[in-house]
């Protein structure tokens, strides 16, 4: 059900901060910058090889990525998985007893679908299924 690791999401501060090292120090190419509203963050995506690295900036202080950065500080927030079917790997999740953050899908970044794992279900790993 899991294709292949869609992309990691890393919690930062500020895009442009951290661009001066994905972009200006590593030579990535970012493909686009967006508002997620609905997780209140601004996403910068990097593609690298098949996968990619999605640049996480909170836009509100009390959201979950500025919370995550406030009691962890910067750096992985989640490993996404890229499914096929994103009700069927819900389903089968829960039937195995997983504890989910999100029951049905919501809005990601890129017109994705996405629902999250709640990581201590999955050994402290905070996963995203997304769904393009
Ligand atoms: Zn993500």
């Amino acid at each position: 059900m899991l294709k292949k690791v869609d992309h990691l999401g890393i919690a930062v501060r500020s895009l442009e901060a951290a661009l001066a090292f994905y972009r200006d120090a590593a030579g990535l190419a970012v493909a686009h910058v967006e508002e997620v509203p609905d997780q209140r963050v601004k996403v910068a995506m990097i593609p690298v090889g098949d996968t990619r690295i999605e640049l996480l900036e909170p836009t509100d202080p009390e959201s979950p990525v500025a919370k995550s950065i406030e009691s962890r500080g910067e750096g992985l927030h989640h490993v996404a998985f890229l499914v096929d079917d994103i009700e069927a790997a819900l389903a089968q999740l829960a039937a195995t007893g997983v504890r989910l953050i999100d029951a049905t899908p919501r809005q990601g970044a890129g017109g994705a679908r996405i629902a999250f794992v709640h990581p201590k279900s999955s050994f402290g790993v905070l996963y995203e299924l997304c769904q393009r």
